[in-house]
């Protein structure tokens, strides 16, 4: 009996044995493979490896942490017609560089000499602004308002009032901040204004935690101007914008089915996107002028 009893105890232990080498293999073969991972990811030329779909990329979205995972779909559509006047499929994260690219595709796709682009604030990127500006289109694009400083009641750059004549601002507390100095950031010629008032200024609590609040002016900014301008006047080109682009992202949503592409691979995406726009916009032209009105346009 106590002879059965070691034997069995010995077979336990040589089961565990053998149990505990398995494992051991199993998990420094994964260490093997995160190691492998771990290289591949600090050779990926943005830091990001996406395993369903390898050119998938992180995308920047409303949704804080929303670990969202796709394509970016750019749309350029007719404020008229609703038409999608050009698209693209990118796997660019983020918008602000799109701007000129898609309203330039636009402009030369309607083969019009001028163009009003309205974009939402992901699209707001001076040299994006300024290459619009050199091609003869005008540009509508909310400045977002990063600092956060109104959210704590401090004053905001839109609290200080541009005078061109004098080239100064004029501050909430009515002094003038007049121009210092210019220098670049990030490409852009950037110039610095201030003045001396603001150590004895009873607003300084509201408006700088520094020595004076320096406002800054890129050497282009009465684009950003004009567009403030547009942007405070009575029809506001934002609802425009977003009457005009729900309706096809809409449309094509519900017939995607309102989260994936059927398709991997940039390439592949691309061409399952250009087949969905050349869908809506047959049926589109179809409920604007009919079936014979299409094929008279084909025609012609
Ligand atoms: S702190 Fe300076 S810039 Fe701000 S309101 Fe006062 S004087 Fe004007």
């Amino acid at each position: 009996m106590v002879r059965i009893d070691r034997q069995e105890h010995g077979e336990t232990r040589a089961d565990k044995v053998a149990h505990l080498a398995r494992r051991y293999g199993r998990i420094r073969q994964e260490i093997a493979r995160l190691k492998a991972m771990e290289q591949a990811l600090a050779e990926a030329p943005d830091g990001q490896i996406s395993l369903t779909d390898p050119d998938a990329r992180a995308m920047a979205t409303s949704a804080r942490h929303s670990g969202m995972v796709g394509y970016n779909v750019q749309t350029a559509v007719d404020t008229e017609t609703h038409l999608i006047v050009v698209h693209d499929v990118t796997n660019q994260g983020f918008d602000r560089d799109q701007l000129s690219p898609m309203a330039t595709a636009a402009k030369e796709a309607l083969r019009r000499d001028d163009l009003h682009a309205i974009a939402d604030k992901g699209y707001f990127s001076g040299s994006q602004i300024l290459a619009c500006d050199q091609a003869g289109i005008t540009t509508t694009v909310p400045r977002p308002e990063t600092s956060g400083n109104r959210g704590k009641g401090m004053y905001v750059k839109a609290d200080f009032a541009y005078v061109p004549a004098r080239d100064v601002y004029v501050c909430p507390a009515g002094e003038e901040l007049t121009y210092r100095y210019t220098r670049e950031e990030d490409g852009l010629r950037i110039g610095r204004y201030w003045t001396n008032e603001c150590q004895r200024c009873p607003l300084r609590h509201r408006c700088t935690t520094g020595k004076e609040r320096r406002i800054t002016r890129w050497e282009h900014e009465h684009l950003v101007d004009a567009m403030r301008g547009r942007l405070g006047g009575e029809a506001d080109p934002m609802t425009l914008r977003r009457c005009t682009v729900e309706h096809p992202f809409g449309t094509l949503k519900a017939w995607m089915g309102h989260t994936h592409f059927l398709t991997r691979r940039l390439k592949n995406v691309r061409t399952e996107m250009a087949l969905n726009v050349l869908a809506y916009n047959i049926k589109r032209v179809v409920a604007l002028i009919g079936i014979r009105g299409l094929m008279r346009a084909i025609a012609a």
